[in-house]
């Protein structure tokens, strides 16, 4: 029997060294195109854009023809109805580059004391992290992304990031789903049994405006309007190297001047082709 166990080991082994590491290279590196797949990224005016006829269009109030204009990604749900108005969503790879900015976003710090409130948070999460998901009413796609993260291919302990099952041992509580009222309890309550400091972090259109279901009998509100929220990372569903990209940022361990510089980037490449 033991003959048999050393052949498993070797053959074991020997595949690890034939593959090398799988695990991906992000963040040390850009992630690649196909972490970011083309569904992923999210629409942009082009020179052909028509604001007006792109609000009516979309199905979620995102498009903003009078205030702005403006895109609200927190409630785009990815549909590509606006391809029909000239909104464009890449079509080359330097393009597509930029876009993929990923879009995880810091809420705006309130006050002074906010900042040192947060800068006091990031030092100590920086160390190791501990994060609880809890689902508010999801079709499941946002839950699958996040539990993605724990496979070998995202390896998220690698970066100092656990999942927790106890909101008394988390320090992030990650929110997906529209939410809906038999769940407006269980939330507060969960919130409420984390030590502090805490964060929260709204993922996906559903946690953050409702996305499609923002005019549903069922729908309660915004995740910001029961708890206070952190960090909300738009996609539907976002990519798991997106809400990886939301995590570092949150934790300190990513540049936040390099992330703001893409957002930057993105804006300005906007106001050109506007
Ligand atoms: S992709 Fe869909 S949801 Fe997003 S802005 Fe365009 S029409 Fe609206
Ligand atoms: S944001 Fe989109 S993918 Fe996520 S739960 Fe809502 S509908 Fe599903």
């Amino acid at each position: 029997m033991d003959g048999v166990y050393i052949i498993m080991a070797k053959f074991w082994i020997l595949r690890g060294i034939k593959n090398g590491i799988l695990t991906t290279k992000y963040p040390v590196k850009t992630p690649t195109a196909d972490e970011i797949p083309v569904n992923s990224i999210p629409p942009s005016p082009s020179v052909h854009t028509n604001w007006v006829e792109g609000e009516l269009i979309c199905p979620t109030d995102a498009i903003q023809a009078q205030s702005g204009p403006n895109i609200d990604l927190g409630k785009c749900i990815y549909c590509r109805r606006c391809a029909d108005a000239g909104f464009i969503f890449g079509n080359d790879k330097g393009e597509m580059e930029r876009k993929i900015a990923l879009q995880a976003r810091k809420i705006e710090l309130e006050s002074k004391k906010n900042a040192v409130e947060e800068w006091k948070k990031l030092r100590i999460f920086k160390r190791s992290f501990h994060v609880m998901m809890i689902d508010v009413g999801s079709c499941n796609a946002c839950n699958l992304e996040v539990l993605n993260l724990s496979n070998p291919y995202y390896d998220l302990t690698r970066l100092g990031i656990f999942f927790t099952n106890s909101p008394k041992h988390a320090d992030a509580l990650i929110v997906v789903g529209a939410l809906n009222s038999a769940m407006v309890q269980v939330l507060k309550r969960t919130y409420e049994s984390m030590p502090t400091p805490k964060v929260v972090i709204s993922i996906g259109a559903c946690a953050i405006s409702g996305g499609i279901f923002h005019d549903t009998e069922g729908f309660v509100s915004p995740i910001c309007d029961i708890i206070p929220v952190d960090v909300t990372i738009p996609g539907c569903p976002p990519t798991p190297i997106q809400i990886l990209e939301g995590l570092l940022l949150t934790v300190g361990k990513l540049e936040k001047d390099s992330f703001a510089n893409r957002i930057e980037d993105k804006i300005a490449f906007q106001k050109k082709v506007r």
